[in-house]
């Protein structure tokens, strides 16, 4: 009998997935990848395509050539509905899809309600794609009007290096204004060492980026702060973090208060271990795990072990994190940030790291 398994979402945690099938044949079975667009965005090298160091398309991933060298169909469409119990997903053109096996990577959705007031100045970094199409309009604008604000919101790494690729970028087209970083004390690059905080935090400094602890609420024409300072903002890019979508949680599979998809080490739904989860989306019942491109990353080969073992009825693999994780943060054009633990250092050489890092994983995908 032939399986159907289905792959929902191309993003970082799939895509070793349909390298593993393009490598080892998966016989008797009938393999789908849906996901919303065709190209997926390697996210890590977003920064470093603001300041100017990328081309779009060598972040880019064209998930049409990989599908096919994996043998699998590929469907463009956004997955609206799943229902876990009768093993059927429905997505926004109207087809409904039955399953075998699923695999659910849809990452999360920007967390923007405290800035919807924005309107069209808000400029959330997730979807990739329209972050890509929405900033190059601005940055035209921004050139043709010579002086422009821009505020970026969230002190995680994306945040960060986010708010140095927009300096980066302003300043490259010769565009003057100002640019600033908002974010809770607490939330500033809150997973890393106070050395790596010390390092960006004087970074910041030498760019001219305005650093301000606060909490950001948007306005029609600029954010206001929980200490109420006023920052006009001719675009806020948000970097607030991932939640999940709404469809998650009323699939009948077991998700947390906030809608995330609880997952056991060996990433299968506590609930219905016929669906698979990895990436953004989950939430492991036993230990806590940052949502990162890393672990999205590092869980796509388990992930694939694991189909393989809903197929052939084998043993499952477990997802076991290291205990640390390394972290390259780029900023001022070609410099970077590397935090590792405790450990923290900086320079040219960490940007060049990074760069062949990103440069390698993404190509070993632009089939
Ligand atoms: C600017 C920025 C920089 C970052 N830098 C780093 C970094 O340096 N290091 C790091 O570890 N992490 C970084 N991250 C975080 C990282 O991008 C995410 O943790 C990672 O992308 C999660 O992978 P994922 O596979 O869960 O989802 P994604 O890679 O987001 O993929 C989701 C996929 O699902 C598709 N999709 C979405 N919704 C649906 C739907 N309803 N139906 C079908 N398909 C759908 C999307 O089109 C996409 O293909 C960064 C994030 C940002 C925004």
């Amino acid at each position: 009998m032939t399986e159907r398994i289905i792959l929902g979402g191309g993003g970082h945690a799939h895509l070793s997935v349909l390298a593993d099938w393009a490598k080892r044949p998966l016989p008797q079975t009938e393999r789908w990848l849906v996901t919303s667009a065709r190209h997926t965005a390697y996210s890590g090298m977003l920064p470093g395509w603001l300041a100017g160091n990328y081309r779009a398309d060598d972040l880019l991933i064209d998930l049409e050539p990989l599908a096919q060298w994996a043998g699998a169909h590929l469907v463009i469409g956004d997955i609206v509905k799943l229902d876990a119990d009768a093993a059927k997903i429905e997505l926004s053109t109207g087809v409904q899809m039955a399953f075998d096996v699923l695999s659910l990577a849809t990452g999360g959705e920007a967390n923007v309600v405290s800035l919807a007031a924005l309107g069209e100045r808000l400029l959330p970094v997730k979807p990739v794609d329209a972050f890509l199409r929405k900033w190059t309009a601005f940055a035209e604008e921004a050139q043709q009007r010579g002086t422009v604000d821009v505020v970026v919101v969230g002190g995680g790494a994306a945040g960060v290096e986010m708010a140095f690729g927009v300096e980066a970028a302003l300043r490259l087209r010769g565009v003057r204004g100002t640019v600033s970083l908002v974010t809770p004390q607490t939330g500033f690059l809150a997973d890393h060492a106070a050395k790596t905080r010390a390092l960006a935090q004087a970074a910041l400094a030498r760019c001219g980026i305005g650093l301000h602890f606060a909490k950001a609420t948007g306005t029609a024409e600029g954010v206001i702060l929980s200490n109420d300072t006023f920052l006009h903002a001719d675009c806020v890019v948000a970097a607030t973090g991932s939640r999940a979508q709404a469809w998650l949680a009323q699939s009948g599979l077991a998700c947390t208060a906030k809608g995330f998809v609880q997952v056991g080490a060996n990433l299968r739904s506590i609930s219905h271990p016929g669906i698979l989860a990895a990436g953004d989306v989950i939430e492991r019942t036993d230990r806590q795990l940052a949502r990162s491109g890393v672990h999205a990353v590092k869980a796509g080969p388990i992930l694939a072990a694991n189909i393989r073992a809903s197929v052939a009825g084998d043993r499952d693999q477990a997802y076991t994190p290291r205990r640390r994780t390394l972290y390259l943060m780029a900023y001022d054009s070609r410099q970077a940030i590397l935090s590792w633990g405790p450990l923290a250092t900086a320079g040219h050489w960490v940007w060049r790291l990074k760069d062949w890092i990103d440069r390698s994983f993404v190509r070993q995908y632009q089939v």
